[in-house]
């Protein structure tokens, strides 16, 4: 196992449900740290830059104007394989397919309003991160 860095974006639909100190202890408990973090309003544009990997899907225009609807909380999040224990706190993305005691299955609201985004492998994780934060704006937080 390894020290990582994974991208997590709490999503509008958590951020105006004011779940945000609810969702970061749910990284916390889990033993992730924040190495990184802001809240940003994102623009159209900016929120299809980031999901450009999903242009062709059908959901991509609704998806992006949902991201860029209202702000959302952007953290990296640090820790012993930080990637794959972010997508296991957050659960599946269709929320009725998630797992008990996950994000997704509390909070979700729907498969594209589901709360919560977290980078899928290493090389995303790094992509992602570099997105929303320079280096000099993240810090070893293990
Ligand atoms: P994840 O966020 O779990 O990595 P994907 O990368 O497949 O999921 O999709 C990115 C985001 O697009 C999802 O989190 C969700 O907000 C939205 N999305 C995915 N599939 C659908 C769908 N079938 N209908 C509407 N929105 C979707
Ligand atoms: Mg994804």
């Amino acid at each position: 196992m390894a020290i990582e860095r994974t991208l997590s974006i709490i999503k509008p639909d958590g951020v105006k449900r004011n779940l945000i100190g609810k969702i970061l202890q749910r990284f916390e408990e889990n033993g992730l740290k924040v190495a990184a973090m802001k809240l940003v309003h994102l623009s159209k544009k900016e929120a299809e830059g980031f999901y450009a990997v999903h242009r062709e899907r059908p959901f991509f225009e609704s998806l992006t104007t949902m991201m860029s609807s209202s702000p959302v909380v952007v953290q990296v999040l640090e820790g012993e394989s930080a990637i794959a224990k972010n997508r296991e706190i957050m659960g599946a993305t269709n929320p009725a397919n998630a797992s008990e005691g996950t994000i997704r299955k509390d909070f979700a609201v729907s498969i594209e309003e589901n709360t919560v985004h977290g980078s899928d492998a290493p090389e995303t994780a790094a992509q992602e991160i570099a997105y929303f934060f320079s280096s000099t704006e993240l810090v070893n937080a293990s």
